[in-house]
């Protein structure tokens, strides 16, 4: 206990007088009395709590403006390091600082990896039965961070437990829940500004990882933060390698997909059915699986993200319900078995893979059924959001049917202007081939015009080929001008232009597959629009799986691995909490033998040398490499 308890002022000892030794054992409320208001530095806490050497992007630009006291909003992509923005701050300013956040098991995640840097921290949720002691440390000035859901920060009881403990900071996480142009709004968000307010000399900082414009000004003004107060990190996620490819047998595409990806990864699946036949599927190939959707008993949906999280090698099959409640740095992949509903949302979900900063895959496989089935739930909608839905749609058909970079469509439309070529999503490292598809589009069109628009593709090829099927003779459409009118050739690329008109709204589908014109339909028969299509390269010889390629394989850092393997197992904390496999590979590379030698390793904080140090010097030195 005396470890963590006096971390704060080992920190600040040098600065207050102290001998850094004298704390050990001091009691808490002589350590609480101890603090002054005066500051420690944030460069310090980095080196001796966080064990790195600099901040990353706009971490140092943050945690500066906060040091000042000054309201703040943080918008910065999941992998940027945004919980060390309010982390740090928290062990350099005096007091505790107050985390609103808006999911449990997040909290309890977050909690769970403060910890592993020596942070005092806890949740008061109503998941927790030790919220009287938690209020006991609170008041008693023990704890650096005190993580909250909105609903009970929000309350009055909560403001008045407040009253009584000096404050570092307000950190509003999820800040877009705040917003109702937000995706995730959370009503309770919106009461948090009296709270705030209450507290004038508190500095509050919000943060999220997506939030376009609009949302942007919405959270600077609910939470009451100057306009000059907004950070935003680039949105790039330099290590993620994005491919999409339309949906083609997607239970083989699966397969050879996840053989290839040797980690933890996650399969988002459309609906329960389909995540629990996934599921299966993989199962079946002797891979860890496990399943996650609303229809699932509660503690069977706890237990399953818990096994995922504390693995290396699983792969957990869900519907969108599972992912922003977990903190899971070391997810390899991320693959969709259907089209997420927004670039936004997109973007998010891969946004899980490769927090660590360590290569990772998005992997987006979709079909026109999705955008089919987009196109009529925006039917049903209210006049008013049907065009910000078809444009939302729209941005998304884009993405997937664009022969340009991924990375660079994807930047362009949060509003960036990224370099032309990424060198890591599909389209760049094999670049598809393009044929201009417009005349097969065209007489594609013409046959729906010609057959009152309520027959499926599948027959709308047979009419174009100029097949006699009964289906065509009954109906007579033998007798119609469009009746064979397209080659060879031209009928292979039938259901490519389909699926490509569909994801343009040139084309509508009906809940049966019967196909009518949709906005984009007219310039394209009228020669105003040409229709070029992609031609997904043709699957070369298997290539070696990536982790391969980036990283020979080392046995030092397995044996490292290993070693962390039996502490997470023996500690009940997931892996990563101990070390990063990025930390690992470094010591590896720079085989430390020594205490001090180990402190030169990135991510080798003060607590974790005290905590783990001893055990890996062990492997490092009894290796013969
Ligand atoms: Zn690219």
């Amino acid at each position: 206990m005396g470890r963590r308890t006096t971390n704060k002022l080992l920190l600040t000892g040098g600065k207050i007088g102290l001998a850094p030794a004298a704390p050990i054992g001091v009691t808490d409320a002589l350590a609480h009395a101890n603090r002054t208001a005066m500051a420690a530095d944030p460069l310090d806490i980095l080196h001796a709590t966080f064990g790195f050497s600099d901040f990353r992007g706009v971490q140092q630009a943050v945690v500066d403006r906060v040091m000042a006291g000054r309201g703040t909003l943080a918008v910065m992509p999941t992998g940027a390091g945004k919980s060390l923005c309010y982390q740090l701050p928290a062990l350099a300013r005096h007091g505790t600082a107050v985390v609103v956040s808006p999911l449990i098991a997040l909290m309890h995640d977050q909690v769970r990896s403060a910890e592993g840097f020596g942070i005092k921290a806890a949740t008061l949720t109503s998941a927790d039965d030790d919220r009287a002691e938690t209020m006991r440390r609170f008041r008693a000035g023990e704890l650096d961070l005190l993580y909250v859901a909105p609903e009970r920060a929000s309350g009055e009881s909560f403001r008045s437990l407040l009253r009584f403990t000096p404050l570092a900071l307000f950190a509003i996480d999820e800040a877009h829940c705040v917003s109702e142009w937000g995706h995730d709004f959370r009503p309770d968000y919106r009461l948090l500004r009296p709270l705030l307010d209450a507290f004038p000399d508190v500095p509050r900082l919000a943060l999220t990882a997506t939030a376009d414009a609009h949302t942007r000004a919405d959270i600077l003004q609910q939470l009451g933060i100057p306009d000059d107060g907004l950070i935003v990190a680039g949105f790039d996620r330099p290590n993620i390698r994005y491919t999409i490819s339309p949906r083609d047998g997607l239970a083989a595409q699966l397969k050879t997909f996840i053989a290839d990806q040797p980690g933890a990864g996650i399969v988002y699946a459309p609906t329960r059915d389909a995540t629990d036949k996934i599921a299966a599927q993989i199962a079946s190939s002797g891979r860890p699986v496990r399943a996650y959707h609303a229809g699932l008993d509660a503690g069977v949906r706890a237990r399953n993200q818990r096994d995922f999280v504390a693995s290396e090698d699983m792969v957990m099959v869900a519907t969108i319900a599972f992912g922003m409640g977990i903190d899971k740095p070391d997810v390899r992949f991320v693959a969709h078995a259907a089209m997420p509903k927004s670039v936004e949302a997109y973007y998010q979900e891969t946004g899980r893979a490769g927090r660590d900063g360590e290569p990772a895959v998005a992997q987006l496989f979709w079909g026109a059924e999705d955008f089919a089935r987009a196109q009529r739930r925006i039917t049903e909608l209210d006049e008013a959001r049907q065009k910000g839905e078809r444009a939302r749609l729209s941005a998304l058909s884009h993405l997937v049917e664009t022969a340009e970079c991924r990375r660079a469509v994807l930047l362009r439309y949060f509003g960036e202007q990224p370099a032309a070529r990424c060198g890591n999503c599909d389209n760049c490292l094999s670049p598809p081939a393009t044929v201009d598809a417009t005349e097969v589009a065209r007489k594609l069109l013409s046959a729906a015009f010609r057959t009152e628009m309520r027959f499926g593709v599948g027959h709308l090829a047979d009419v174009l080929a100029g097949r006699e099927t009964d289906k065509v003779i009954g109906s007579g459409h033998n007798r119609l001008s469009v009746f064979g009118i397209a080659d060879e050739e031209e009928l292979k690329l039938i259901r490519p232009v389909a699926r490509a008109l569909i994801a343009r709204d040139a084309l509508r589908a009906d809940e049966y597959g019967g196909l009518s014109f949709g906005p984009a339909a007219r310039p394209i028969l009228k020669g105003e629009e040409s229709v070029g299509l992609i031609l997904p390269p043709k699957r070369e010889r298997r290539r070696r799986s990536r982790d391969a390629e980036e990283h020979p394989h080392d046995p030092l850092f397995e044996a490292l691995r290993a070693k962390r393997r039996e502490i997470a197992v023996e500690r009940g904390v997931p892996p990563y909490v101990i070390f990063h496999d990025s930390t690992l590979r470094e010591m590896a590379g720079l085989h430390p033998t020594t205490m001090a030698g180990l402190a030169q390793v990135t991510g080798v904080g003060q607590a974790k040398r005290d905590a783990y140090g001893e055990a890996f010097l062990g492997v490092l030195r009894n290796w013969q490499g």
